[in-house]
């Protein structure tokens, strides 16, 4: 093909060949701008968006209140490094604490951080207590490409190629025996997702989820929730465990928090809060005035009200979901789902959906949606249509 007669995607695409490093497998499709829950790509399609940059843009492409937020703070102090006090984050902090029941906030820029601040919290906690520093995760969990969170990640196709791994991991399956026999050999904590995310979209038993926590509780070895996925509103409630009403000691968040921009963080709880003092631990980057500034808006926007409205997008989703034949397995909480196609691959359901105006993620063998929590009904509606367009196997275009 001749240079003129190649798609300016198509061109795109060959330079990403030529200069970024090949560590992803990417859909054949360069985005261009988004605005709400629309998505348009450099030929001007547009799609609906049901992944929020995998959990991330909880309040859709561009939000002008979020934007002005961050905009105004860039205009004003972009960064001075965490040797300084700055008024975004400790706003945000205070928010956060009086929001969860936590005490304290550690900032960092992604999800893998804030698991390896938890880890290390949870081994000085448990070496100064003489409980050793070991730490129970769940066999198909997810937390983080670190060499410490891949090693905290309970799936073996994650562990190929980097060895050696970080010492002192053991994986457990959702069973309170399991949990209380590691725990009798020593560990000083057990680190899970409420919803197990990139794991297949597995939801704990609440039952688990107690025991677990109760067990920790009575042997001094910390709860700590990996809420990267299932925070900021995901769930319908602002973390996953706050429905459930459990008492972590740490809770880790990024993904939807930054409302686009790199955040991460560790809420800490009475047990937690002084473990780690200066020299412990620390980051350039961390609680970056402008992100910070953006997440106050992300936060304040996550009222009581609009949480109960994700919750009842989910109702409708998850309606939606079962009433398409072929859909199994439908499993979530909020606007966080994750189903199976009888006698279809993912990777070809997504692929139908995407020539359709329509873009999904997996999660191991299911789909996975992680729409906007700001989406509509009507948005719900014209999404689960394509999809079981795309389920059906028909390839007519949507407009
Ligand atoms: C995405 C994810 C992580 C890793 O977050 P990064 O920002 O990619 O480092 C950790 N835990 C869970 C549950 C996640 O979904």
């Amino acid at each position: 093909m001749s240079e003129q007669q190649k798609s300016k995607e198509t061109l795109i695409m060959e330079e990403d060949g030529n200069y970024i490093a090949p560590i992803y497998s990417r859909y054949p499709l360069v985005l261009e701008k988004g605005k709400g829950v629309t998505v348009w790509d450099a030929e001007g399609r547009s799609y609906l968006d049901f992944t929020s940059g995998i959990g991330v843009n909880c309040l859709g492409f561009c939000d002008e209140a979020w934007g002005e937020a961050v905009f105004q703070q860039l205009k004003t102090l972009q960064h001075c490094s965490n040797l300084y006090y700055t008024k975004p984050a400790i706003q945000l902090a205070k928010l956060l604490t009086q929001r969860t029941g936590m005490r304290k906030v550690f900032f960092c820029n992604s999800g893998a951080e804030a698991n390896e601040c938890a880890i290390k919290i949870a081994r000085k906690h448990g070496n100064a207590k003489g409980k050793g520093a070991d730490i129970i995760t769940l066999w198909d969990s997810f937390h983080g490409r670190t060499m410490a969170t891949i090693t905290a990640t309970g799936q073996e196709h994650y562990h190929h190629h980097f060895h050696p791994f970080v010492p002192g991991f053991h994986y457990v399956t959702p069973r309170l025996e399991e949990v209380k026999d590691k725990l009798d050999q020593g560990a000083c904590g057990i680190l899970l997702e409420i919803i197990q995310g990139e794991g297949g979209v597995r939801v704990l038993a609440p039952e688990f989820l107690k025991g677990a926590a109760d067990l920790c509780r009575k042997r001094g070895a910390l709860f700590m929730v990996d809420e990267v996925q299932t925070g900021t509103g995901r769930t319908g409630a602002l973390f996953a465990y706050q429905k459930l009403g459990l008492k972590p000691d740490l809770v880790t968040f990024a993904k939807g928090m930054g409302g686009g921009l790199p955040m991460g963080g560790v809420l800490m709880n009475r047990v937690t809060e002084n473990v780690l003092v200066p020299g412990d631990h620390g980051t350039t980057f961390g609680a970056n005035p402008a992100i910070c500034a953006g997440a106050l808006e992300v936060l304040n926007r996550l009222t009581p009200e609009f949480l109960e409205e994700v919750n009842g997008k989910g109702e409708y989703l998850r309606d939606g979901l079962l009433s398409i034949p072929g859909v199994e397995d439908v499993e979530g909480m909020g606007l966080m789902w994750g189903f199976r196609v009888r006698g279809k691959a993912v990777k070809e359901v997504v692929a139908a959906a995407l020539p359709l105006g329509l873009l999904l993620l997996t999660a191991q063998d299911k789909i996975r949606l992680l729409p906007p929590l700001i989406i509509s009904v009507e948005e719900l509606e014209k999404g689960l249509k394509i999809l079981q367009k795309a389920i059906g196997g028909k390839t007519e275009l949507v407009v």
